[in-house]
């Protein structure tokens, strides 16, 4: 079987530096993992083509010889297992490459004091609160340094001792197969400490429950979806550690007049036939309290209104946004005998002139075009 190019296996050119021969095997590498692939020899071939190959391309002496004298220039076929200098070879590529992903950190378990957890929160609000600001008190369970050991774990007067597994250090190295991988120290899980007579009030955790009261000061200007970072409000570390975050997510209730969008607030103002033929003034409501919006006569329902400045200024800053009123004509209803007359009276005076009525013309016009085109 003939051996594939170098170059095709990472999918790189010929004069591609040494960065993206890194890249291009790492994506390959981490792809094609056995440990990721347990199940799939291909994976498990093709991981280790690429390894062979980025052992030579990544080493200048072995690429230019391979670019003179091709895979007879780095006499590479004996494989990596069993050549003297290639195991440690393989450990180094497999520690610059990979080393902060099979390494100590990043991995999810690291070494030494461990930071508590996040924790998350969902804060409800009304619309005042979130557009004028306000501080809310939450209750939140979570876990907290215990305090008769100070968060040791180990009872007074006593301290955690150094395991001996891995002197402390929390990682233990595992050989798999031909390559060396990081794990957690089994015998302390990843503390590099043995509790040897633990805190009874913790039972050697460290840390107990606890619901702990907060008073959260919510900005003026926030909308639902903003976060507000607590530093340090998360859970306390197991170890020793700095604790965690607290983020509290803003939710703001629907309002029973306002809908929001964004800055800008909507709302709708039902008004009479009356003031919407003759205009008139209306008092709205508004965040700050009652305003007056002017109703030009002959206006239609459904026609907007904006009161600029009524709005919400965003957290963020920027401007304020509007109020947008938008008018809905409202037909009377529980007429007495007297507002009827009126009406009919009204009815007579207007009948057979279309004048007074320019959308149900422009409609009537419409369907006599139909019907005209119809040719019905
Ligand atoms: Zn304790
Ligand atoms: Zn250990």
């Amino acid at each position: 079987m003939s051996k594939r190019d170098y170059y095709e296996i990472l999918g790189v050119s010929r004069d591609a530096d040494s960065k993206d021969i890194k890249k291009a095997y790492r994506r390959i590498a981490m792809k094609n993992h056995p440990d990721r692939n347990p199940e799939d020899p291909k994976a498990d071939d093709i991981f280790k083509e690429a390894t062979e190959a980025y052992e030579v391309l990544s080493s200048e002496e072995k690429r230019e010889a391979y670019d003179r004298f091709g895979h007879e220039g780095v006499n590479a076929g004996g494989g990596f297992g069993g050549g003297g200098g290639g195991a440690g070879g393989f450990s180094d590529i497999f520690g610059d490459v990979f080393g902060d992903i099979f390494g100590g950190g990043g991995g999810g378990r690291q070494r030494g004091p461990q930071r508590g957890s996040d924790l998350r929160y969902t804060l409800d609000i009304d619309l005042e609160q979130a557009v004028h600001g306000s501080t809310a008190k939450i209750r939140i369970p979570t876990l907290v340094a215990c305090k008769p050991c100070d968060g040791s774990g180990a009872k007074k007067g006593s301290k955690p001792v150094t395991c001996s597994t891995c002197n402390g250090v929390g990682q233990v190295r595992m050989q798999q197969g031909f390559f060396a991988v990081q794990q957690a120290c089994p015998h302390c899980r990843g503390s590099g400490t043995i509790i040897a007579d633990p805190c009874t009030s913790c039972r050697g955790q460290g840390r107990v429950e606890e619901t702990k009261t907060l008073s959260v000061k919510v900005p003026a200007g926030v909308d639902t979806g903003d976060r507000i970072r607590l530093t340090g409000e998360g859970e306390a570390s197991p170890n020793g550690g700095p604790a965690g975050d607290l983020y509290v997510q803003m939710q703001v209730r629907p309002h029973a007049i306002f809908k929001r969008d964004g800055k800008n607030l909507h709302c709708e103002v039902p008004i009479s036939f009356a003031d919407a033929a003759l205009g008139g003034e209306l008092d709205v409501p508004t965040l700050e309290g009652r305003v007056k919006l002017k109703i030009p006569p002959e206006t239609q329902t459904g026609k907007s209104f904006r009161l600029r400045g009524k709005g919400i200024t965003p957290v963020r800053g920027g401007s304020t946004g509007d109020l947008i009123c938008k008018v809905t004509v409202e037909t009377p209803v529980s007429l007495n005998k007297r507002q009827k007359e009126l009406l009919q009276e009204l009815q007579a005076s207007l009948a057979g002139d279309d004048k007074q009525s320019p959308r149900a013309k422009s409609w009537f016009d419409g369907v006599k075009t139909f019907f005209d085109d119809m040719k019905i």
